[in-house]
């Protein structure tokens, strides 16, 4: 048999096997004749679907087109009203910008820069060492004072490093460290800014979260590529819609249900029931943690241990859209070290979008405490409060944006939260567990599930791809 007759053979096999076992499901029970069992799986044309994929995002996407094209029939159901889940790219501002993900972050060895390639998708490049820090307007931190702050960063790196091999010294939060940096350093005054800028820039807005509520135990313990980084000028829902080409997603669908056993699955939406053989669930760590899904029977209990110990981080942008352009054309981003620091991780990259769109917009990037108290403010006090910083760092006569967008991922229903971390008492083992199958029925991929490349479009990718290639194994 050649390998193409074999698959075909092995997916009618399937399909008998699926028949058979949809009988659990609508209760009928017994052994059937192969001609029944055609007309029961008849009945509901929903009943041919082979395997459900729950969520089109980048992981639930990657998983259904691999499937896709080793012969399987794959269901997506997706509960917005658009794919892509945190990737997502807006236009209502007459250009395109990417509200979830916007970077490729290492370009070398990273499979999405393959995947850009493969599909010609723009690209351009965004140096993450191209940072100017202001401490007051027009007035950029001094060298000297910039040599204070590396070496009190590469003190605060060192002493995380020596304490990660004491198991005793688990729970200490990275904001312990700080203070203790703060104290053996003696820091003050624009130097003791400079280093809480840069802890926040490199720690806080990378993994969404403030320094209180990441432990050391899981700092650093995830993997990145090598290389620089871009962007994408016209947006990086290009990809996803690249990538979902010729797949049977259903949009509205917001699942609520999940029921499994030895033989099927059941996935119960806000509008209906579809029956399949195996499930692949790719919705975020913050909806299980809401539990916004019922599982029945309900997850094991290692899994509910790894949704517990993992975090979910609250990174969120504020797209301001000037008249004109008032900031340096020279630098990515920028940032006012000495901003208010009375409000919990208060602290703002200002991402220069001028040089990726040639359009006068600057991207805000907020964390943590600061993002989540951000979005319990009106739209208008939550932009005041930024434009303070920008003020501070250009004068109080700039003009006013002429438009924003905020975003609240860490209240969309969605998603709650922008990405996954490791918080304080998560690790790697964590995103194994909760990457673990329940028998050959249900499957879960998802950013969280990927700890080596955790929170990122790359991971997602790749737990999408081992998900897909873990059932087809089941087949060989
Ligand atoms: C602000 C922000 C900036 C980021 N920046 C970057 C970056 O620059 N580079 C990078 O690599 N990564 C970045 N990330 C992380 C990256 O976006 C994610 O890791 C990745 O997109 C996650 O893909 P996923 O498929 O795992 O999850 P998702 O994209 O969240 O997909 C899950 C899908 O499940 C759907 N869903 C949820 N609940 C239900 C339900 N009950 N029923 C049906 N469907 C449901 C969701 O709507 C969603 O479409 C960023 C994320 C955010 C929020």
């Amino acid at each position: 048999m050649d390998k193409y007759n074999r698959r075909k053979f092995l997916l009618q096999a399937r399909n008998l096997t699926y028949a058979g076992a949809t009988s659990w499901l609508c209760g009928c029970g017994g052994a059937f004749s192969k001609a029944s069992i055609a007309n029961q799986s008849l009945n509901s044309s929903e009943d041919k679907q082979q395997i459900i994929v729950i969520g089109a995002g980048i992981a639930g996407i990657t998983a259904a087109k691999k499937l896709h094209a080793l012969g399987y029939q794959v269901i997506v159901l997706e509960g917005r009203d658009r794919i892509g889940g945190r990737i997502w790219t807006d236009n209502s501002l007459g250009t395109p910008l990417d509200l979830g993900a916007a970077w490729i972050q290492k370009v070398n060895g990273n499979p999405i820069s393959a995947l850009v390639k493969q599909f010609g998708i723009k690209t351009v490049t965004s140096d993450y060492d191209s940072q100017w820090n202001y401490q007051g307007v027009n007035q950029q931190l001094g060298e000297s004072e910039e040599r204070l702050v590396n070496r009190a960063f590469q003190v605060f790196m060192d002493r995380v490093t020596k304490l990660q091999n004491e198991t005793s010294s688990r729970q200490i939060t990275l904001a312990d460290i700080e203070k203790e940096i703060i104290q053996s350093e003696n820091l003050s005054g624009v130097v003791l800014n400079g280093f809480r800028a840069r802890l926040s820039s490199t720690i806080e807005s990378e993994m969404g979260d403030g320094l209180a509520h990441l432990g050391i135990k899981g700092f650093n313990e995830d993997s990145e590529f090598t290389g620089g980084n871009v962007v994408f000028p016209k947006g990086y829902t290009q990809l996803v819609q690249a990538l979902s080409k010729d797949l049977d997603i259903r949009t509205k669908h917001l699942v609520q249900k999940i029921t499994y056993d030895d033989n099927g699955v059941q996935v119960t939406t806000d509008r209906e029931t579809f029956k399949g053989i195996q499930a692949i669930v790719t919705v975020p760590l913050g909806v299980l943690k809401h539990g916004s899904i019922q599982f029945v029977p309900a997850l094991p209990e290692s899994k509910l241990l790894a949704i517990d110990q993992l975090g979910m981080g609250a990174l969120n942008k504020l797209v301001l859209k000037f008249p004109k352009q008032f900031w340096p054309s020279e630098p990515h981003y920028m940032a006012y070290i000495n901003g208010d620091r009375n409000i919990a991780d208060r602290y703002i990259d200002f991402w220069n979008w001028q040089k990726y769109v040639q359009q006068p917009i600057l991207v805000a990037l907020v964390s943590g405490d600061f993002s989540r108290s951000l979005s319990q403010m009106p739209e208008s006090e939550a932009k005041q409060n930024i434009m303070t910083d920008l003020q501070a760092m250009f004068g109080k006569d700039i003009p006013s944006p002429t438009a924003t967008l905020l975003t609240k991922w860490h209240t969309d229903p969605f998603t709650y939260g922008s990405y996954s971390t490791f918080s304080l008492n998560g690790g790697l083992q964590d995103c194994d567990r909760l990457a673990e199958p329940i028998g050959d029925r249900l499957f879960f991929a998802g950013e969280a599930t990927y700890g080596k490349y955790l929170g990122s479009v790359h991971g997602a990718y790749l737990s999408g791809e081992r998900e897909a290639n873990r059932i087809a194994k089941l087949d060989q």
